[in-house]
Protein backbone atom coordinates (compact mmCIF):
# COMPACT_ATOMS: atom_id res chain seq x y z
CA UNK A 1 0.00 0.00 0.00
CA UNK A 2 1.36 3.67 -0.98
CA UNK A 3 2.15 6.36 2.43
CA UNK A 4 -0.50 8.78 3.13
CA UNK A 5 -0.44 11.92 0.76
CA UNK A 6 -1.08 14.68 2.65
CA UNK A 7 -1.91 16.54 -0.57
CA UNK A 8 -5.45 14.53 -1.29
CA UNK A 9 -8.75 16.67 -1.20
CA UNK A 10 -10.45 15.33 1.70
CA UNK A 11 -6.96 16.28 4.02
CA UNK A 12 -7.73 19.77 2.44
CA UNK A 13 -11.12 19.75 3.19
CA UNK A 14 -10.04 18.84 7.29
CA UNK A 15 -7.42 21.52 7.01
CA UNK A 16 -10.14 24.00 5.90
CA UNK A 17 -8.10 24.77 2.47
CA UNK A 18 -11.18 23.68 0.41
CA UNK A 19 -14.85 24.55 1.09
CA UNK A 20 -17.42 21.84 1.59
CA UNK A 21 -21.30 21.93 2.65
CA UNK A 22 -20.67 20.08 6.29
CA UNK A 23 -23.51 18.58 8.23
CA UNK A 24 -21.86 17.22 10.65
CA UNK A 25 -18.61 17.64 12.70
CA UNK A 26 -17.06 15.45 16.08
CA UNK A 27 -13.69 15.05 17.99
CA UNK A 28 -13.17 11.77 15.34
CA UNK A 29 -14.61 12.62 12.15
CA UNK A 30 -16.07 15.16 9.67
CA UNK A 31 -19.30 14.99 7.32
CA UNK A 32 -20.45 16.80 4.25
CA UNK A 33 -21.98 16.31 1.22
CA UNK A 34 -20.20 14.42 -1.89
CA UNK A 35 -20.15 17.80 -4.82
CA UNK A 36 -21.15 14.87 -7.36
CA UNK A 37 -23.81 12.89 -5.76
CA UNK A 38 -24.84 9.58 -7.12
CA UNK A 39 -28.14 9.99 -4.94
CA UNK A 40 -30.27 13.01 -3.47
CA UNK A 41 -28.67 13.23 -0.11
CA UNK A 42 -25.24 11.71 -0.39
CA UNK A 43 -22.68 12.71 2.20
CA UNK A 44 -19.36 11.40 2.91
CA UNK A 45 -17.74 10.94 6.27
CA UNK A 46 -14.26 10.92 6.87
CA UNK A 47 -11.89 10.71 9.68
CA UNK A 48 -9.59 13.44 11.50
CA UNK A 49 -6.90 10.73 11.34
CA UNK A 50 -4.71 10.14 8.24
CA UNK A 51 -6.12 7.02 6.88
CA UNK A 52 -5.71 5.63 3.19
CA UNK A 53 -8.45 3.24 3.69
CA UNK A 54 -9.59 1.36 6.07
CA UNK A 55 -6.62 -1.06 6.44
CA UNK A 56 -4.13 1.44 7.55
CA UNK A 57 -6.72 2.77 9.99
CA UNK A 58 -5.59 3.12 13.90
CA UNK A 59 -7.76 0.32 15.26
CA UNK A 60 -8.10 2.67 18.47
CA UNK A 61 -9.80 5.33 15.75
CA UNK A 62 -12.11 3.28 13.90
CA UNK A 63 -14.42 2.73 16.98
CA UNK A 64 -15.01 6.40 17.37
CA UNK A 65 -14.97 6.98 13.46
CA UNK A 66 -18.02 4.27 13.18
CA UNK A 67 -20.05 5.77 15.52
CA UNK A 68 -20.02 8.81 13.61
CA UNK A 69 -20.91 6.93 10.60
CA UNK A 70 -23.74 5.36 12.42
CA UNK A 71 -25.02 8.80 13.62
CA UNK A 72 -25.07 10.53 10.16
CA UNK A 73 -26.19 7.77 8.78
CA UNK A 74 -29.24 8.20 10.91
CA UNK A 75 -29.50 11.57 10.17
CA UNK A 76 -29.11 11.30 6.45
CA UNK A 77 -32.40 8.86 6.60
CA UNK A 78 -34.67 10.77 8.91
CA UNK A 79 -33.66 14.28 6.72
CA UNK A 80 -34.26 12.64 3.61
CA UNK A 81 -37.07 10.81 4.62
CA UNK A 82 -35.05 7.85 2.61
CA UNK A 83 -36.99 4.19 3.01
CA UNK A 84 -33.06 2.72 2.99
CA UNK A 85 -29.52 3.50 3.04
CA UNK A 86 -26.54 2.51 0.93
CA UNK A 87 -23.22 2.42 2.54
CA UNK A 88 -19.84 1.95 0.31
CA UNK A 89 -16.07 2.18 1.16
CA UNK A 90 -13.57 1.74 -1.61
CA UNK A 91 -9.76 0.75 -0.73
CA UNK A 92 -7.08 1.20 -3.61
CA UNK A 93 -7.57 1.99 -7.25
CA UNK A 94 -8.46 -1.39 -8.05
CA UNK A 95 -11.51 -1.16 -5.39
CA UNK A 96 -12.72 1.65 -7.18
CA UNK A 97 -10.97 4.52 -5.09
CA UNK A 98 -10.20 8.19 -6.06
CA UNK A 99 -9.82 10.06 -2.85
CA UNK A 100 -6.98 8.63 -0.86
CA UNK A 101 -8.55 9.60 2.67
CA UNK A 102 -10.62 7.33 4.04
CA UNK A 103 -14.30 8.03 3.67
CA UNK A 104 -17.83 6.15 3.92
CA UNK A 105 -20.36 7.05 1.08
CA UNK A 106 -24.22 7.57 3.14
CA UNK A 107 -26.25 7.25 -0.01
CA UNK A 108 -30.41 7.62 0.85
CA UNK A 109 -32.82 5.37 -0.73
CA UNK A 110 -35.98 4.51 -2.11
CA UNK A 111 -37.64 1.80 -3.48
CA UNK A 112 -36.99 2.36 -7.54
CA UNK A 113 -34.64 5.07 -7.03
CA UNK A 114 -31.86 3.79 -8.66
CA UNK A 115 -28.26 5.51 -8.02
CA UNK A 116 -27.08 7.56 -10.40
CA UNK A 117 -24.25 6.87 -12.49
CA UNK A 118 -20.93 8.61 -12.09
CA UNK A 119 -21.05 11.64 -14.36
CA UNK A 120 -18.43 14.06 -13.25
CA UNK A 121 -20.94 16.77 -13.10
CA UNK A 122 -20.63 19.34 -10.11
CA UNK A 123 -24.21 19.50 -8.43
CA UNK A 124 -25.86 23.17 -7.71
CA UNK A 125 -24.07 24.35 -4.29
CA UNK A 126 -27.66 25.75 -3.40
CA UNK A 127 -28.99 22.04 -4.09
CA UNK A 128 -26.62 20.74 -1.91
CA UNK A 129 -27.36 23.10 1.20
CA UNK A 130 -30.88 22.13 1.03
CA UNK A 131 -29.98 18.72 1.56
CA UNK A 132 -27.44 19.36 4.50
CA UNK A 133 -30.06 21.65 6.03
CA UNK A 134 -32.60 19.01 6.26
CA UNK A 135 -29.96 16.63 7.61
CA UNK A 136 -28.42 18.46 9.58
CA UNK A 137 -31.48 19.66 11.21
CA UNK A 138 -32.25 15.45 11.73
CA UNK A 139 -29.16 15.51 13.78
CA UNK A 140 -29.90 18.08 16.04
CA UNK A 141 -26.58 20.16 15.11
P1 LIG B 1 -14.19 7.32 -3.97
O1 LIG B 1 -12.77 7.69 -3.65
O2 LIG B 1 -14.87 6.58 -2.86
O3 LIG B 1 -14.32 6.56 -5.26
O4 LIG B 1 -15.05 8.60 -4.22
C1 LIG B 1 -14.66 9.91 -3.87
C2 LIG B 1 -15.89 10.76 -3.79
O5 LIG B 1 -15.51 12.08 -3.46
C3 LIG B 1 -16.72 10.85 -5.09
O6 LIG B 1 -18.05 10.44 -4.82
C4 LIG B 1 -16.63 12.33 -5.47
O7 LIG B 1 -17.84 12.80 -6.02
C5 LIG B 1 -16.30 13.00 -4.17
N1 LIG B 1 -15.49 14.20 -4.29
C6 LIG B 1 -14.40 14.36 -5.07
N2 LIG B 1 -13.88 15.59 -4.92
C7 LIG B 1 -14.68 16.22 -4.02
C8 LIG B 1 -14.64 17.54 -3.45
O8 LIG B 1 -13.79 18.38 -3.73
N3 LIG B 1 -15.62 17.84 -2.56
C9 LIG B 1 -16.60 16.95 -2.20
N4 LIG B 1 -17.50 17.36 -1.33
N5 LIG B 1 -16.65 15.70 -2.73
C10 LIG B 1 -15.70 15.34 -3.62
Amino acid sequence: MSAYDPSNIFAKILRGEIPCTRVYEDDAALAFMDIMPRTDGHVLVIPKVAARGILDMPPEALGPYMQAVQKVAAGVKAGMNAEGLTLQQFNETAGGQVVFHLHFHILPRWEGVAVRPHSGAMEKPELLEGHAKKIRAALGV
